[in-house]
């Protein structure tokens, strides 16, 4: 349900309180760009922030302003205010947080709800683009080449460079803007893509020998075994984008990658849809959640082959609901 940013702002301008924004674990661009971006404006306008995650800053986002100010969390202190950004609630953030009052700023759908105050349009195509109108609403001008690097890279990232289906005319006015306040694309592009390391490549060698076909084709996944990171001397930040490659291939209409977390217990999945599929419904259907085109959720299972069971049941059966691949009217190879 679509939420206003009204609400907030005036709530932000009052407050003379501490506030602590936070990411979902293992932060992406458009987590961390987006938290970065609204503390760095707050810290301008004289407010008592701070900003958190419980990962460590991954070696992709390391270049963006100030990442060196994040806390880990937990850090046993209370804030007034806690504003979790670009996560369907605070579970999300993998840690708790001792904060007075809770505050969500999202574009998922579905998810949490704490009151008032959240601002969540699921119709914007990152959180950063969120960031950026709250912060247009209040006071554009403070909007510098720092601020807009942060908003420009969840921008970027989360519609892939510009080129997923959340990529339109808002899109490109917004990147424009952020363009001309001082974010430089290529360099943001080179940061985020092209740093990567010989051990990365070696895992991605390793992950691609897993990947199979399933429902005649219209399913790809991938297995990332946590022993491959011990292999290559990589980690499990290493495996963000990993799930592009099974979408990538021709026919497949929900591609998934599936990460053995040990000390965890469980499977971190990365669903991805093309065109039709709604793989949100499958990320909810196993606890937890995203958009129609890229969701998550984590299956606990006694072993791979549970795990995988369970997740390509789930698969199965919204292809089913929605008559896609083998299940569709006009195919003739009913599975
Ligand atoms: P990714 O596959 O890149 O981790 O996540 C894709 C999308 O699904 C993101 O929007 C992310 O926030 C959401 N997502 C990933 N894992 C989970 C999860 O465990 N729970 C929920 N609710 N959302 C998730
Ligand atoms: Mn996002």
């Amino acid at each position: 349900m679509k939420r206003e940013s009204v609400p907030l702002l005036d709530f932000l301008k009052e407050t003379d309180g501490s506030i602590l924004i936070l990411t979902h674990e293992n932060p992406d661009g458009d987590a961390l760009g987006s938290a970065l971006a609204l503390y760095l404006f707050l810290k301008k306008k004289g407010k008592d922030v701070y900003v958190g995650c419980k990962d460590k800053v991954p070696h992709f986002l390391d270049f963006l302003p100030h990442v060196d100010e994040v806390i880990s969390l937990p850090d046993g202190k209370f804030y007034d205010v806690g504003i979790i950004v670009d996560s369907a609630g605070f579970y999300r953030a993998g840690t708790e947080v001792n904060v007075g009052k809770r505050i969500r700023i999202d574009h998922h759908v579905g998810g949490e709800f704490y009151g008032r105050y959240d601002y969540i349009d699921p119709s914007a195509p990152a959180t950063a683009s969120l960031i950026y109108e709250l912060i247009a609403k209040w006071d554009e001008s403070a909007i510098d080449k720092e601020i807009a690097t942060c908003i420009y890279a969840g921008l970027a990232t989360d519609t892939g460079f510009f080129k997923y289906s959340n990529t339109n005319e808002y899109t490109f006015d917004l990147a424009k803007k952020l363009v001309h306040y001082g974010a430089d694309p290529n360099y943001v592009y080179r940061m985020f893509s092209e740093r990567e390391s010989l051990g990365k490549m070696k895992l991605i060698s390793k992950v691609l020998e897993t990947l199979k076909l399933y429902e005649g084709g219209s399913v790809a996944g991938i297995t990332i075994f946590d022993r491959f990171f011990k292999e290559t001397g990589t980690q499990y930040s290493d495996s963000e984008g990993l799930v592009n490659y099974p979408r990538s291939l021709e026919g497949v209409e929900v591609a998934f990658a599936m990460i053995e977390k040990p000390e965890e217990g469980v499977w971190k999945v990365s669903l991805r849809s093309k065109v039709s599929a709604d793989v949100s419904k499958i990320a909810e259907r196993l606890g937890g959640g995203g958009h129609k085109y890229a969701s998550g959720c984590k299956i606990k299972a006694q072993n791979y082959e549970e795990a995988l069971d369970k997740l390509l049941t789930e698969i199965r059966k919204q292809l089913q609901i929605q008559g896609i691949g083998p299940y569709s009217a006009s195919s003739e190879k009913i599975a």
